[in-house]
């Protein structure tokens, strides 16, 4: 049997704003329990809200930055239920009139960039935060969190597999993050997602019922918990079980990598959702749409392409080039000082691009590896600009050997130093000087009768470890393709 798997996503980000939805109190990361609240966010009888501007300026930013269109008019809310952590009894949300309709973003997978819709994105406020202590017989409750401006973005059905996903969600932090909208950090619970996820069976056209997986908290538990659901929807069909399958909101426990039923999904109706009487709706004129447009930096798809056409790297590099907007930055800026090279050394176009990948390269192979290896950021990087592009025209010319360039390259990243200087000070120059690699090379000769015979009888690959002894006497600083050519001479 063929089975096909469709995934929609629900995305809370908490918008980067200092203060709350709807009152002053501060949005603040760390502050000690219930510090952050006042009688609007405790949901205190005769106080009235009033919306953060900042917040719908930020939310217009990310729907704009999504494609999404935006109406002229939205208006807020009652989502009513009861629930310990939401003080008022209901949640001002938008429900029929969103702030933002539509809009896309370009996943890539393998290579193939394939383009997810959006239904919309809306403004609300957060709940406050439950914890219960394990083996207490009570719960406590943080209200900092309550009132804390989001935007829910929910995309339409059109993820087909728990990569496409994560890789959706990737796509999406990284937009978020150009914004300026939010954080986006998923650890800290700035982006919290909900999946809903179904499985049908293509010859038959059977189709389970919706799961609602409820709070993935990580890029990997959102992969994780679908993997699991699509087996297990898979199986249900396998069983012929279809006829007790039931559209639920499911949990999923990281531990035992499991979800696990809680309840039967609610219907928009459950919520008694009403328009909130305390607030107008929300005007969004031209110019004020006009003015968040022109806020918006070069978005990540946009730079994407750029990068592809103007530095010829292939889509998979280039989207990991873009996913981290400093890191996009220092590339550009390694590139701009490449340019002034081609320039004033004249190098032919013909070179610029291989060039230009070679810095790529390097960023992606060696340098990221450093950053993680040593839990540092772009912004913390000691190695200028200026100094990675010697860097890069030093390998491209041949000068040193790719295991001294690693070498070099450690040494840069640890003290920022000149790769020039750290070649001169180690010694580690590449021997280019034909006299020089002569000599080692009539050395090895000598040293190696049988193997020159075997190389004279016709076994082609003596010659390598030839090579591989001369690259051993230089301590690896010989230029191997003049070696060869030198042996390759003398022995005919
Ligand atoms: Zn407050
Ligand atoms: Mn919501």
């Amino acid at each position: 049997m063929t089975y096909e798997t469709i995934i929609g996503l629900e995305i809370h980000v908490q918008l980067a704003t200092k203060s709350k939805m709807f009152c002053s109190c501060a949005v603040e990361d760390g502050a000690a329990p219930n510090t952050n609240v006042c009688p609007i966010c405790m949901g205190h009888p005769g106080t009235l809200p009033v919306p953060n501007a900042q917040a719908i300026q930020l939310g217009l930013m990310a729907a704009l930055a999504l494609g999404c269109e935006i109406p002229e008019y939205s208006k807020f809310d009652r989502k009513n239920y009861f629930y310990p952590d939401l003080p008022k009894g209901y949640q001002i949300s938008q429900y029929d009139q969103p702030l933002a309709k539509g809009g896309t973003v370009t996943i890539v997978i393998d290579g193939k960039e394939k383009k997810i819709r959006f239904n919309r994105l809306h403004l609300e406020e957060d709940a406050a935060k439950n914890t219960h202590p394990e083996q207490a017989s009570y719960s406590l409750v943080d209200f900092n969190r309550a009132g804390t401006p989001l935007a829910e973005i929910v995309s339409e059905p059109d993820l087909r597999s728990p990569a496409e996903a994560r890789m959706l969600l990737q796509q999406l932090q990284t937009l978020l993050r150009y914004t300026g909208a939010s954080n986006a950090d998923m650890e800290k619970g700035q982006m919290r997602c909900d999946a809903n996820v179904s499985t049908r069976c293509v010859e038959t056209g059977e189709s389970t019922k919706i799961s609602e997986i409820k709070n993935l908290n990580s890029f990997r538990s959102v992969e994780r918990a679908l993997t699991y659901e699509t087996a297990r929807q898979q199986q249900i069909i396998a069983d012929k079980k279809l006829a007790e399958n039931v559209k639920e909101t499911r949990g999923w426990d990281d531990a035992k990598g499991e979800t696990y039923g809680q309840r039967n999904k609610e219907e928009a109706n459950d919520y008694r959702y009403f328009p909130e009487p305390d607030l107008p709706p929300l005007h969004m004129t031209v110019a004020v749409v006009d003015a968040a447009r022109h806020a918006l930096p070069e978005l990540p798809d946009a730079k994407r392409i750029r990068f592809m056409d103007e530095y010829g790297l292939s889509a998979d590099d280039a989207l990991r080039l873009v996913g981290d907007r400093a890191l996009a930055a220092y590339y550009e800026a390694v590139v701009s000082e490449l340019a002034a090279w081609f320039e004033s050394e004249k190098i032919t176009p013909a070179s610029h691009r291989k060039i230009y990948k070679l810095a790529s390269n390097y960023i992606l192979a060696e340098l990221l590896k450093h950053l993680k290896n040593n839990k540092e950021s772009v912004a913390q990087l000691k190695i200028t600009p200026e100094n990675y592009a010697e860097f890069i025209k030093i390998v491209h010319k041949g000068e040193i050997s790719s295991s001294a360039a690693q070498m070099v390259l450690d040494v840069m990243y640890q003290e920022g130093k000149d790769p020039s200087d750290i070649i001169r000070e180690k010694d580690l120059a590449q021997v280019s000087d034909a006299s020089a690699l002569a000599e080692l090379v009539a050395a090895v000769i000598a040293k190696n009768p049988s193997v020159v015979a075997e190389f004279k009888g016709g076994k082609a690959n003596a010659l390598q470890f030839l090579v591989g002894q001369v690259m051993k006497e230089s301590k690896g600083k010989a230029n191997p393709q003049l070696v060869a050519g030198i042996l390759t001479e003398k022995l005919q």
